[in-house]
């Protein structure tokens, strides 16, 4: 079949004279649609996105067939990421004393090949999480699937972020994957046409390995703009599971799944220093054991960096993940044996010391050439003085810059911010836009509420429960009970340094998700009273540019304990 799909062919790994006829006629079709209609019809994606999972829906037909060869024993590797979300650059590793630096995808992508080059028996796999990010957004998803295409992936499942430029974008754009982009569980609302490739069997030495996607109902449902999934519906991952699990055990040797789902993972650089933030795997760990035969999860989404693999006990089922962004990438090198388990013979999360290890430059010259097609990122917006990171359940110093900008912008009582919409920290020195809109990659606006200072209290009473982290402030300033979630909560909570009264009204700045109700700010919405025309992205961006030089803000608004 002439169709390659970049470094590995999928033709020859599908190994197609063992499909029945009617699967072999529908995968010619889909790769002649793909080839022409992606190359002529480029504005019609919704056709071309029905159109491929119409046929790549044809595995759901794909009789169980006998396997002509048997490995009986083998060891190979499995090189795993997750939830890189276009972290490009290494990130100040000032939790670890062994490297100033860690992650950044071109140290990565060397890291890994050093990997293949030990050895050749090895897949790339990632769980989700490819976009967001100034440079995924300016090219709406382009430059990441070329990025992971140039690292050479060899599947990769679909994240919530993935629909960051809504269904029909991704559709478009993924098609410049050289590897197959998997999801099992989201369809075509009132159809049950898949939106992706459910599944891949890939071959590693002798032995055959199926890769399955899924994401958890609640990344798809609570952690994406509605209006980007409109059209789509998601199935129980559990049941899409227990549907592929036994018919890809007779296709192959090893199942795999790659999974996107449990709870969105804190916003924190430092989490793997920081076991407060953990997240747990309980879906990981539940799908495990409710469905037989899994030998192999590689999760996302949560960031549930494991440093040793996870086995369930009943299925014996492992589990694998990494805390994301590209810092580390998980080693697992494992012995199949036919009808046993498979046995863990080293595993390891290897952090990206970026002090060390070489850029590739393939990847470097992707990300170089996008910046150079968007000057407007690389321009400087002003000088930090002092690092300003993030931190999703206590007061952050990048939390107390952001609320800074918005009350100064919305000329506001209060500023705040919800640690979820904090992307990125923001390092000494000077800080272009493109960092700058890293912080905040999102299409809010800046509401402006008005509220007297009972709601006020309710509202910060509410961000005490920290279920999606602490917000941050800005002219505001508390000391409270972590224990009294109550009534009871406040020690003192100040404006101005003037005590709130309850019946006097405050004027309050945050984003647009926030003020009408995301993450259950819904006390907010009946209070606002204006929204501005501007981008909370570029507020931020006026305000380093109007400073000049900006201070990050001293940490103390907050008093929690
Ligand atoms: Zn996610």
């Amino acid at each position: 079949m002439a169709f390659s799909l970049g470094k590995r062919d999928w033709a020859s790994d599908r190994d197609d004279d063992r499909l029945p006829a009617l699967v072999r006629w529908g995968l010619q079709r889909f790769e002649w649609v793909v080839g022409i209609l992606g190359r002529r019809r480029q504005g019609r994606t919704v056709a071309v996105g029905v159109a491929s999972t119409l046929l790549l829906g044809l595995g759901f037909v794909m009789p169980a067939q006998g396997r002509a060869e048997i490995a009986e024993a083998e060891t190979f590797q499995i090189l795993y990421t997750n939830d890189i979300e276009s972290v490009y650059e290494p990130l100040p590793a000032i939790w670890r004393s062994d490297m100033t630096h860690i992650g950044g995808l071109a140290k990565l992508a060397s890291l890994i090949s050093r990997y293949r080059v030990q050895e050749p028996k090895s897949l790339l796999l990632d769980a989700g999480d490819l976009f967001t990010g100034s440079l995924s957004k300016a090219t709406q998803g382009r430059l990441v699937f070329d990025l992971y295409s140039a690292i050479g992936y060899d599947a990769v499942n679909i994240g919530n972020h993935e629909f960051e430029y809504g269904w029909q974008t991704l559709a478009f754009v993924s098609q410049r994957a050289r590897f197959p982009l998997l999801n099992a569980n989201i369809f075509y609302e009132n159809t049950d046409i898949p939106f992706g490739r459910a599944y891949v069997i890939l071959k590693v030495g002798s032995i055959r390995v199926a890769v399955l996607g899924l994401m958890g109902v609640d990344a798809f449902i609570n952690t994406m703009m509605p209006s980007h999934r409109q059209g789509l519906r998601i199935v129980a991952p559990e049941a899409v599971a227990a549907h592929w699990v036994p018919r890809l055990r007779q296709e192959a040797d090893v199942v795999l799944l790659l999974t996107h789902q449990g709870r969105t993972a804190p916003m924190q650089t430092n989490k793997e220093a920081d076991p407060d933030v953990q997240r747990g795997f309980e879906e990981e760990y539940a799908l495990a054991g409710a469905v037989d035969g899994i030998d192999l999860i590689v999760a996302g989404h949560t960031d549930h960096g494991l440093q040793t693999p996870i086995r369930h006990p009943d299925t014996q089922t492992l589990i694998v993940e990494t805390f994301g962004q590209g810092m580390h990438l998980g080693v697992l090198n494992l012995r199949y044996q036919a009808g046993q388990p498979l046995t863990v013979l080293s595993s390891d999360l290897v952090p990206v010391n970026a002090d060390e290890l070489p850029s590739d430059a393939a990847v470097l010259a992707l990300i170089q050439t996008a910046r150079s097609e968007h000057p407007e990122l690389a321009a400087v917006a002003g000088t930090l003085v002092g690092h300003a990171p993030r931190k999703y359940y206590g007061e952050s110093v990048v939390g107390n810059l952001v609320a800074d900008a918005l009350r100064a912008h919305a000329k506001t009582d209060i500023g705040m911010i919800t640690p979820g919409a904090l992307r990125a920290d923001l390092t000494a020195g000077s800080v272009t836009v493109e960092q700058i809109r890293n912080v905040f990659p999102f299409l809010d606006r800046v509401s402006t509420i008005r509220l007297t200072g009972a709601v006020l209290k309710d509202v910060v009473r509410k961000g005490l429960q920290r279920e999606y982290g602490l917000p941050q402030y800005s002219g505001l300033t508390l000391t409270a009970e972590l224990a009294e979630a109550g009534e009871d909560a406040f020690i003192s909570i100040k404006i101005n340094n003037l005590p709130v009264i309850d019946a006097k009204e405050y004027t309050l700045a945050t984003g647009s998700f926030t003020a009408t109700g995301g993450e259950g700010y819904h006390l907010l919405t009946p209070h606002i009273i204006g929204t501005s025309e501007a981008l909370v992205a570029d507020v931020l961006v006026a305000y380093f540019k109007s400073m000049g030089r900006v201070e990050a803000p001293d940490l103390g608004r907050q008093t929690l304990r």
